[in-house]
């Protein structure tokens, strides 16, 4: 099943060029004071709401997919983890290059591990991203996005799948320089998510997907998960083995090789097989 989130946080199913809003299974969801549960409240739930998603979607009202705002299919995830430099080629490119990627975070994944990514920095493909600091370079990064959905400690890699709610593309924006990554890729809208949720089970295996980047109809990158130097279910079994996993939380599988400088005016279409394309506005707030 495709969920999007869109418009004023209504909740559609994706059937082809139309959106079903079933907008009213929202009322199924438990009400909650503060302080907040930790976790994407529907992302949480999603497995015990699917039933009710699944009879609505029938006789829900319909919306053509694009006359619709495309928010970020998860609302309140409380970490985004993303992989650093995870796939062979874009290492190389980055080590060629030492002017761009600075020497010290061109490593392995396996020295480097993981980082962060501010949560205030997602968006939807309809918000788009509004670049900052323009007199640098900021560069694209398709990724394939895990989102995770259930509470999920020390996960062992063969049971990892079973942890994942679905999967979406994700653009990890970066702006370029010597500073952490955490600070140059968590300003806001940096963190593309969408254009909707595909659930589970229609991806059995997210090794074998092709990813492809365009900028103004112009190809940057292309390539296939199954070049993940660590694939998904070792990046959860790594992240897992750091931090206690909640629903709604995103890890970000790392980009392949082809990255490239974006700004204002552009146009980025990302697709990824079994998920979708979505096509992202570059923009500028100064
Ligand atoms: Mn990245």
């Amino acid at each position: 099943m495709r969920l999007c989130r869109f418009d004023d946080n209504r909740l559609g199913v994706v059937e082809g060029d139309t959106v079903r809003d079933v907008s009213a299974v929202l009322a199924e969801l438990p009400s909650v004071r503060w302080p907040l549960p930790v976790g994407d409240l529907l992302i949480a739930q999603l497995e015990s709401l699917r039933p009710s998603i699944e009879r609505a979607r029938v006789s829900a009202p319909r919306r053509a997919l694009g006359e619709v705002r495309l928010q970020a299919p998860v609302a309140n995830p409380t970490k985004i983890c993303a992989a650093p430099v995870n796939y062979l080629r874009h290492l190389r490119e980055a080590e060629g290059d030492p002017l761009t990627f600075s020497r010290e975070h061109v490593r392995k994944i396996h020295e480097t591990g993981l980082f962060l990514k501010a949560t205030s920095a997602v968006v939807g493909a309809s918000d788009g991203v509004s670049l900052r600091k323009t007199d640098r370079r900021t560069d694209h990064e398709i990724e394939l996005a895990v989102v995770i959905g259930r509470r999920a400690d020390r996960v062992d890699r063969n049971d990892a799948l079973a942890v994942v709610a679905g999967y979406c593309i994700g653009l990890d924006i970066t702006l370029r320089g010597p500073q952490e990554r955490s600070l140059r890729k968590s300003i806001d809208t940096y963190c593309v998510l969408g254009p909707w949720l595909v659930t589970a089970d229609e991806i059995p295996d997210p090794g074998e997907l092709a990813l492809e980047l365009r900028v103004n109809d112009e190809p940057r990158q292309a390539a296939s998960t199954r070049d993940l130097i660590i694939d998904v279910p070792g990046l959860i079994e790594l992240a897992s083995s750091f931090y206690t996993l909640h629903p709604g939380d995103v890890i970000l599988t790392g980009t392949p090789e082809g990255v490239a400088p974006i700004v204002p005016g552009d146009v980025m279409t990302a697709r990824i097989d079994r998920i979708g394309s979505m096509q992202v506005r570059v923009s500028s707030s100064g």
